[in-house]
């Protein structure tokens, strides 16, 4: 086979495999003149312009093919175009109305068909149909917008949770914050009161189990809260002095009443620390029973050192007072052991004279000697009085109706008047409130300023004045004045405080010391001692003890 021969096989054979595929492409393929008349199509072309055979369509128009009118027209722009420009006109996408009635999206692509001379003499067109890849997008694109405007929804709704946890960090945050400074408070508040506080739980047989006990309790008593727990755990750390102090306190509150109570402890190293323990029961009223009991105790180890300091600095006050009495207990004193003295001596002149007697009268000796020995034990006896006097004695306070202790030491302030030339006048007011005090005590203050009133009286010239002791209570500061005027001198000098200072006296044998004490004594009561000058003669003492409130006893 010759060369040409060949060719001409290989070219039957392209245009063979050209027309199988033209034929068999799912797109549709057609060519026209330039006339706009069809010279050929495919399969599928043909089945869409609604003719039988690919052949049918020659030398038809697309006015005489399925399309409409409109449709048509738009055909024939485009091929004029891509013939009179000479350019492919690519992906036309048109709606079309098939042969068969159906709507059909076409995506479509022209190209110029040039002669051999390369003039232009026709166009090839290229249809595929894309409505199933048009409806798949715009499912897609449904689906897509679906899903962003979801991804939309829960981007909102994350933002709004968001917000809402941002808040509530903010909230938790702004508690925490709250939480922290007020813990901060308290943990100042009991640092710096030294108090604690305490819950307990208790059982209907009277079992208390510890709830919670603030940290201060470790640092003031050293023991640890975990010891309380169980019954007697408690009572292991009090003092056993204090034992039925707190075994009161228990049946307080197990009675429904609050308890405020001071007791001792021992601390882990021994120590012993005064507390004042506040306790309230919480009452059940069905079970009728105290179930829980809140309280807080304060160390008040100190206060109760310095009370007992001030005590022991009364005593000794009290002791020197005694003590400047002695120069008037000496008389006393001599005059009770001038009496066993003389016994005696007269007891052993009589023996010595039976001695020295011929005949010895033994029972007359055995007697003079007795009466020796019991005026001895006599002589014995004033000296240990005398002792007890003057032996420091703690101050003893106790309830007292002040009406009383005026009226036990009347009859000694009435024999010293009458000892000095005085009429003595009381003025006691009624329905005085009781005071608490020590009534020993008191009645040294009172008989110090009735006797200092005498004794300023015995220098006056004033003859028929009379001294005054008047007793009524303040009811707007709550306490009692006790007041002891005379008509005596008058106050030395302009300052009313200086007579107070221990060792000021005016008079020869004047100690000083009795003003001074006189204060102290009344300030250890809680009242005040002072001096006023009187509108006419004479001066006025006053002192103050304060009164005890109903329910405060
Ligand atoms: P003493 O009586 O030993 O002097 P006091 O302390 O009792 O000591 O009194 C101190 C001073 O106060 C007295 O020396 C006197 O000057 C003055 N004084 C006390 N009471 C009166 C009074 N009723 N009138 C005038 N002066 C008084």
């Amino acid at each position: 086979m010759g060369s040409s021969d060949r060719r001409q096989t290989q070219q039957a054979e392209e245009r063979h495999l050209l027309t199988h595929i033209i034929a068999h492409i799912p797109s549709g393929v057609f060519w026209k003149d330039r006339d706009f008349r069809y010279l050929g199509c495919n399969e599928a072309f043909a089945r869409s312009a609604g003719v039988a055979r690919p052949d049918d369509i020659v030398g038809k128009t697309d006015y005489e093919l399925a399309w409409e009118k409109e449709q048509a027209d738009y055909f024939r722009t485009c091929d004029r175009r891509v013939m009179e420009e000479d350019r492919p006109l690519l992906n036309i996408e048109e709606v079309e109305r098939q042969a068969d009635g159906r709507q059909a999206i076409l995506l479509t692509s022209k190209v110029p068909l040039h002669a051999a001379d390369g003039q232009v003499c026709g166009v090839l067109g290229i249809d595929t149909d894309i409505s199933e890849l048009k409806r798949v997008e715009a499912e897609l694109r449904q689906i897509r917008s679906e899903l962003e405007s979801r991804v939309r929804e829960r981007t909102a709704d994350l933002a709004r949770a968001n917000e809402t946890l941002q808040g509530e960090v903010a909230e938790r945050k702004r508690a925490e914050e709250a939480l922290r400074v007020s813990q901060e408070q308290y943990r100042l508040v009991s640092e710096l009161t030294s108090d604690y506080a305490y819950a307990f739980h208790a059982d209907a047989d009277g079992f208390c189990r510890v709830e919670w006990v603030t940290g201060a309790f470790t640092r003031i008593t050293g023991h640890d809260a975990s010891q309380l727990a169980g019954r007697g755990g408690w009572t292991q750390i009090v003092h056993p002095d204090d034992l039925p102090v707190v075994e009161r306190r228990g049946q307080g509150l197990f009675a429904g009443r609050t308890m405020v109570t001071e007791f001792r402890i021992v601390g882990r190293d021994g120590r012993i620390w005064w507390l004042r323990d506040h306790a309230r029961p919480i009452w059940h009223e069905a079970e009728h029973r105290t179930v829980r009991i809140l309280g807080a105790a304060q160390d008040i180890t100190e206060r109760k050192q310095a009370e007992e300091e001030s005590q022991r600095h009364q005593a000794a006050l009290a002791h020197v007072a005694r003590l400047s009495t002695m120069g008037e207990l000496s008389a006393q004193l001599a005059h009770e052991l001038n009496q066993p003295l003389c016994t005696i001596v007269g007891n052993a002149q009589t023996a010595q004279r039976l001695l020295s007697s011929a005949s010895l009268d033994r029972e007359e000796l055995r007697e003079a000697l007795g009466d020796i020995v019991s005026a001895g034990k006599h002589a014995g006896e004033v000296i240990r009085r005398l002792r007890a006097f003057l032996r420091e004695q703690q101050p003893q306070f106790v309830m007292l109706n002040v009406e009383r202790v005026v009226e036990e030491v009347a009859d000694f302030i009435e024999a010293d008047a009458r000892q000095h030339g005085r009429r003595v006048r009381f003025a006691v007011a009624p329905d005085l409130p009781v005071v608490r005090g020590d009534p020993i005590q008191l009645q040294q203050v009172l008989l110090n300023l009735v006797r200092n009133g005498l004794e300023a009286m015995r220098e006056a010239s004033e003859a028929a004045g009379e001294l005054i002791v008047h007793v009524r209570r303040r009811d707007e500061s709550n306490e009692v004045v006790i007041g002891v005027s005379d008509t005596g001198a008058g106050l030395p000098g302009e300052n009313t405080e200086t007579i107070f200072e221990p060792f000021f006296t005016t008079k020869a044998a004047g100690l000083g010391l009795g003003l001074s004490i006189s204060r102290s004594i009344v300030e250890a009561h809680g009242g005040r001692l002072w001096a006023e000058s009187n509108e006419g003669p004479g001066a006025t003492f006053l002192f103050t003890v304060p009164a005890i409130r109903k329910g405060d006893e």
